[in-house]
């Protein structure tokens, strides 16, 4: 309890798992959190200070499933293990207790297990560091070896924390309450640390020390804050790995200005990787996903997530998907190789965190051969991003062979029961390997000598962990064995109901032997595994670029595969201010339509193209035409584009977009204590103050939340400040049509309207955007297809007209449109009210439902029906 208690009070934020045999235990407050968040037995053990301790238990093979449902709960874990046996324990002393540490804390960000992660999604830990006036973030995959940083204003967090979605993010205990808000709006575990940790100079020494450099400049420029928050996170890795760092690929630089720029809100709008119930199902990412490799499709995640605006690197992304595209044969073959591809940065990251098996041994094998079969297959005239990549497939021959020869097939996911060291690589494990096996003949063979010795038939040779190898034969032939001459060679171990089990000399001898054998071979795989290991780690950086290669490649197949499949074509990308999309579709509404019912997705046009100043096309038309559908798939084709895929169109032309601003759909924050039209408000303050020309805006009726008058007046003023101020390429879905008449005012204003058709005084929904202005809003005919009663239609109707005369004959005033309609004029006439209660409400008025027996009830309802 002493050992516990100390090695509690230095975790005080995490539950702590403290090993006792062959399970983790807690004690105390812990054991009282994880019994109810694992849903096990809360038990006693033993008193503290005259109580009883709280205790729970899961045993140490499962405790993953528990770490992870844990982490999902919000706790950290300390994982404390037995340093030592009680055997070693034992010879310090009578009394001593076996010595326990903590090896590792289990944190949402630091995770590495396979069943822990999804394996095609990054598991991101980043720290937020601000040195005087500069900020930057910081962001690493410990499960494999990523590592950027880049300078970031803190009014740019939220935007990119929504890009990369990072399960954990550190930031110093001060700034700890100042960000608590923003990151609740993610679902990401925010963790406070000393301020020392983010100091820049020993973060520098950090840094260096971690990759054995002498300078800094050997990875680029980086300024204090970009220091400060590589060096926290650094540290933070030390505290969690205790000691035992992971393997991290040189830190990358990005700049905000390489990439796209989509807040938040847009970013959750557009669906991009996740849907707006959370999950991936539904989203752009799941759509777009063809790839083999979990690496390839982590990168297909972060491309998505961060479209380009170099056209030079779009150009070469798209140069390779293109040359994937136009070969189909080589593309089956190619994606054939790829299936057969582990995921190299997982394994190799477990490798050297020392949380590996001879599995991960084996899957770099695989890998590295596989990416050589690869490197074959794409020989020939290839495009630069494919070039590049292809010559990081090759140069593991070395490592190969010997993984080749060491291994056996499929080995085992533990080291520790021995079993994948192949025979033939090593002369003194097949000998001791011998040894423990003809061991095991022999005692086959002593059992056949020892029942022809006594003459019983039935006598076994058996094994058991805790006799070991023994005699065992039934109680009525035990009097044989206990009496000389027997006896003198059997020894008598034990007596069970019905058995009663020997042993001799020899068989002790011969048991020793196999032990012996057994554990000398168990020693050499280990060691073996430990060499192997190492040699992978040597290659670690080739093995790091090869697996990039294989992802890159993955990537540029899967989008030529989803391109063939579903008939996209490859867009235009440059420098102009074009942004011209013929036959445009929607591809996640368009999936659903042909899964749901069939119909197909009529394609549209859009065409903003602009020479100087804005273009912005203001669509009206009723609602359900399809303004929002036309609205995002515009963005959804522009960022496909840039991020190098090809667009479900038959052509595009994208002058380069540097931001993407949405403001489409309504929802309420309340958690904030934000309503419908602030949150509404608060985006679009965020449009107009940021866009530039080279922005993409699309904005899906803003002004819908607060009185009509209010609303058009601001989404008039908006039109304008975009149009004149920000002069962006914008979409604007509007249900004012009053705006319509901007078009002739504002030049780079035109109209747009999704078109219906009325048919005997029903809508019917063409899907079409054509140029021109909505005749009508057809509110009332959706609300009857949405089966509005009858009454109120044809109440809506009448009160419809009255407006719109009103409206004809200048501005009604609202008091003499109430004076003028007839009140209840489309109501059925009301049902004259009963004068006085009725018999049956006057035996309701009696009855006391809670003295009823069920019965009585029953009685009483038979009777009620009679009386009515
Ligand atoms: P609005 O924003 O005008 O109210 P939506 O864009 O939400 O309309 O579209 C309503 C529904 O119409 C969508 O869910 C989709 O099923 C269908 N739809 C929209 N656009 C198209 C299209 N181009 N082709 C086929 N169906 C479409």
């Amino acid at each position: 309890m002493a050992q516990y208690l100390e090695i509690k009070a230095e975790h005080q934020g995490a539950l702590l798992f403290y090993r006792m045999g062959d399970f983790y235990e807690m004690f105390f407050d812990d054991a009282v959190a994880a019994a109810e968040a694992l849903d096990i037995a809360l038990t006693k053990r033993g008193k503290h200070d005259g109580n009883d301790i709280p205790m729970c238990g899961v045993p140490h093979h499962a405790a993953e499933g528990y770490f992870l449902t844990l982490i999902r709960k919000g706790f950290r874990v300390a994982v404390c293990e037995q340093m030592e046996s009680p055997a070693e324990a034992k010879k310090r002393g009578y009394k001593a207790v076996v010595r326990r540490e903590v090896v590792r804390l289990v944190t949402p960000g630091t995770l590495t297990e396979d069943s822990l992660l999804e394996a095609r999604r990054h598991n991101f830990l980043a720290a937020f560091a601000e040195v005087r006036d500069a900020q930057a973030l910081a962001w690493v995959d410990i499960s494999t070896g990523a590592f950027h940083v880049m300078p970031l204003p803190i009014v740019r967090l939220g935007p990119e924390l929504a890009r990369l979605s990072p399960s954990e993010l550190i930031v110093s205990e001060a700034k700890e309450d100042e960000l608590r808000d923003l990151v609740s709006d993610f679902d990401i575990a925010l963790t406070g640390l000393a301020r020392s940790a983010f100091d820049s100079t020993s973060a520098e020494k950090r840094i260096c020390d971690l990759f054995s450099i002498a300078t800094l400049d050997a990875f680029g420029n980086f300024s204090r804050a970009e220091i400060s928050a590589m060096g926290a996170l650094i540290n933070y890795l030390e505290i969690t790995q205790k000691g035992k760092l992971p393997l991290l690929r040189p830190p990358q630089k990005e700049s905000e200005e390489r990439s796209v720029q989509i807040d938040a809100a847009t970013r959750r709008n557009l669906e991009l990787t996740h849907s707006l119930n959370g999950g991936r199902a539904g989203s752009l990412l799941a759509l777009m996903d063809r790839t083999c490799t979990a690496a390839g499709a982590r990168l297909l995640e972060r491309r998505i997530s961060s479209p380009s605006r170099v056209t030079k690197t779009i150009g070469q992304r798209l140069d390779a998907v293109s040359h994937a595209f136009e070969n189909s044969r080589l593309r089956q073959e190619l994606r054939e190789t790829l299936r057969k591809t582990p995921d190299l940065d997982r394994a190799l990251s477990r490798l050297a965190l020392d949380r590996g098996g001879p599995r991960d041994l084996a899957a770099i094998r695989n890998g590295l051969s596989e990416a050589e079969h690869l490197a074959q297959q794409l020989s020939g005239d290839l495009p630069d991003l494919i070039s590049t990549a292809v010559k990081g497939l090759v140069g593991h021959e070395e490592l190969v062979t010997l993984l080749d020869d060491a291994l056996i097939a499929e080995p085992p996911l533990m080291a520790r029961d021995g079993g994948f060291i192949a025979s033939g690589y090593d002369s003194e494990l097949d000998e001791s390997r011998t040894l423990r096996d003809e061991g095991r003949s022999v005692i086959a063979q002593m059992q056949v000598k020892f029942a022809a010795d006594t003459g019983i038939s039935s006598l076994k040779i058996k094994h058991n962990n805790v006799l070991g190898y023994f005699i065992e034969t039934t109680a009525t032939h035990a009097e044989k064995m206990l009496s000389p001459p027997l006896s003198e060679t059997f020894i008598h171990r034990q007596t069970t109901a019905n058995q009663v089990r020997f042993t001799t000399v020899e068989l002790s001898e011969m048991e020793t032997k196999i032990l012996n054998a057994g554990n000398h071979a168990l020693e050499i795989e280990k060691r073996l595994y430990e060499t192997l290991r190492q040699a992978i780690l040597a290659r670690a950086a080739e093995i790091g670029v090869t697996s990039t290669g294989i992802a890159e490649v993955d990537l540029a197949f899967a989008l030529a595969e989803l391109a063939s499949v579903e008939n996209w074509v490859r867009p235009k990308v440059d420098d102009s201010r074009a942004f011209n999309i013929e036959g445009g579709r929607h591809p996640v509404v368009e999936r659903a339509l042909a899964q749901q019912s069939g119909d197909p997705f009529i394609a549209n046009h859009s065409d903003l193209t602009a020479q100087d100043g804005a273009n912005i096309w203001l669509l009206t038309g009723p609602n359900m035409a399809g303004k929002s559908t036309f609205l995002r798939q515009n963005a959804l084709i522009a960022l496909m584009a840039q991020m190098g895929s090809f667009v479900p169109a038959t052509s595009a032309h994208i002058g380069i977009v540097s931001q993407l601003f949405s403001r489409v759909g309504a929802s309420d924050d309340l958690a904030r204590g934000r309503s419908t039209f602030m949150v509404e408000m608060v985006e679009t303050a965020a449009i107009l103050n940021q866009a530039d020309d080279r922005a993409l805006v699309i904005l899906d009726e803003i002004g819908r939340g607060t009185a009509t008058y209010d609303g058009l007046s601001i989404a008039w003023a908006t039109l304008e400040h975009l149009h004149d101020v920000n002069k962006s390429r914008a979409l604007f879905a509007t249900h004012y049509h009053e705006m319509t008449g901007l078009s002739a005012k504002l030049d780079g204003v035109d109209n747009a309207t999704v078109a219906v058709k009325e048919w005997e005084g029903e809508v019917i929904f063409l899907h079409e955007v054509r140029k021109g202005a909505a005749d009508r809003s057809y509110g009332v005919q959706v609300a009857q297809l949405a089966g509005l009663p009858d009454s109120v239609i044809a109440r809506a109707r009448v009160v419809l007209e009255a407006l719109e005369k009103g409206e004809r004959e200048g501005g009604a005033k609202q008091k003499t449109l109430i004076d003028d309609l007839p009140l209840f004029s489309a109501v059925p006439a009301p049902a004259p009210q009963p004068a006085k209660a009725s018999a049956v409400e006057e035996q309701l008025k009696e009855i006391s439902p809670d003295e009823l027996t069920p019965r009585e009830a029953l009685d009483l309802l038979y009777k009620l029906k009679e009386a009515a």
